[in-house]
């Protein structure tokens, strides 16, 4: 598509765009009696309008029913996570029994790593990208620690070729024929969150298991914003946050998947009593009897107040499709890096887009390198009502998500970066 840089052409755009209509279910932050021009949907989110109802429903109910909320509330708490299952799996591209809605995103990466880093004789490492975020690393390098070994020596860190900013395919497959007996695990994002390359979940988890390896993946960045097919790429197992992408509050409750070729099998887990089989949960046995589902790797009862946050952001995921936006995400993200590109040539080139161009290696997400002094226009941007996000020493990160922002938005991101530019 041919993009022009005018008001009219971004709200004929927005005119044409069949997803436009969601824009008006959230609340946006204010900037001078307008909408802000919000890119931090891949920090936090926008709230649903409906947001405040659904909380107010468990809290009535609560007042109403006491303990018999757990069956008599209107969605019954004691089986809430299961309300969920259904869009999540539709979401991330899983069978119904391979998806659980429970805890938050580092602690769900601990469990589940608890489950697929085994490290025995020789397979101890684990290959992750450049710079994951930390949280992660911190995961990592704690169970290589609790099994007794060194995380110096078993995180892998794939770093990209000298003068480039993101990782090639072929790179990490050929790093992980290379470690292949001694490789434990791939974990990989899905979208890295510093440089917004999305990973190709399938070609990586072929290569790992190609060399016996579990294949997870952290999708903070990937759900909600790219069409993931978990079950059908065949990775072990994956976990996300909901509050990016999602929509479903700050700290709101995560997700898990699990390979429907790993239920049912007496994987090493930590376990508690949510994850005992349902139907004998209240005998209240001393013998824990897994699910025979994701949910096995369920700890606690359902923390309802954020589900319920979490099921109006999935209901509205579920009425917009993930391939409908996803498609308006392409085009989203390819007029922003269009519009980024003109302001950088009139400056003589100060912007590197460092998030690869092809489509199927990003998201709704760009990364730029600034050159000068990157840290005043991202202030100059703020104090104009953009919300971007600014990563020490010189990234600038923006996500044009496609649930709620516009080609307007766009459009009128690209005036006010001209402005901010001209300082
Ligand atoms: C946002 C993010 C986290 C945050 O973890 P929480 O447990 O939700 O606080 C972890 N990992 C990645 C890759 C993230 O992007």
């Amino acid at each position: 598509m041919t993009f022009e840089n005018t008001l009219s052409f971004a709200q004929e755009l927005d005119r044409q765009d069949p997803l436009h209509p969601f824009r008006n279910e959230f609340l946006f932050p204010q900037y001078k009696e307008r909408n802000a021009i919000y890119f931090t949907g891949n920090s936090l989110g926008l709230q649903p309008k409906a947001a405040a109802a659904a909380l107010k429903q468990e809290l009535d109910d609560w007042a109403q029913y006491g303990v018999e909320g757990h069956f008599h509330a209107k969605h019954p708490w004691y089986s809430y996570h299961e309300e969920l299952t259904g869009s999540t799996a539709r979401l991330v591209g899983a069978l119904p029994e391979e998806v659980v809605v429970m805890n938050q995103l580092t602690s769900n990466l601990h469990f589940l790593l608890v489950s697929f880093y085994r490290p025995h004789g020789r397979r101890v490492r684990i290959l992750t990208e450049q710079r994951p975020f930390p949280s992660d690393t911190y995961a990592f390098a704690s169970h290589i620690k609790f099994h007794g070994l060194d995380p110096d020596a078993c995180l892998v860190e794939l770093q990209p070729r000298a003068g480039e900013y993101t990782l090639r395919p072929e790179d990490i497959t050929s790093k992980i024929a290379e470690l292949g007996d001694e490789l434990a695990l791939v974990c990989f994002g899905g979208v890295n969150f510093l440089t917004g390359q999305a990973f190709d979940i399938k070609g990586i988890t072929t290569a790992a298991h190609k060399v016996g390896a579990f294949a997870g993946f952290d999708l903070a960045h990937a759900a909600g914003n790219l069409h993931l097919k978990l079950h059908d790429d065949g990775a072990d197992f994956a976990c996300w946050c909901s509050y990016k992408y999602l929509n479903s509050g700050p700290g709101g409750v995560a997700g898990a998947f699990v390979h429907q070729r790993h239920l049912q099998q007496d994987l090493p887990r930590f376990t508690g009593w949510w994850g005992h089989d349902k139907k004998e949960r209240f005998k209240m046995e001393r013998e824990f009897k897994a699910m025979p589902t994701a949910e096995a790797w369920q700890v606690s009862n359902a923390p309802v107040f954020p589900m319920a946050l979490h099921r109006v952001a999935l209901e509205q995921f579920d009425r917009a499709g993930m391939e409908r936006l996803r498609t308006k995400s392409i085009q989203l993200t390819g007029y922003l890096r269009w519009i980024i590109e003109g302001v950088s040539a009139e400056q003589g080139g100060m912007f590197t887009i460092i998030t690869p161009k092809d489509s199927a290696h990003n998201g709704a997400q760009l990364s730029i390198l600034v050159k000068g002094d990157g840290r005043s226009i991202f202030k100059r941007l703020s104090e104009r009502g953009v919300f971007c996000d600014w990563r020490e020493p010189d990234v600038l990160r923006m996500a044009p998500v496609p649930m709620y922002n516009s080609f307007e938005d766009v459009y009128r991101f690209g005036e006010a970066l001209k402005a901010a530019v001209a300082g």
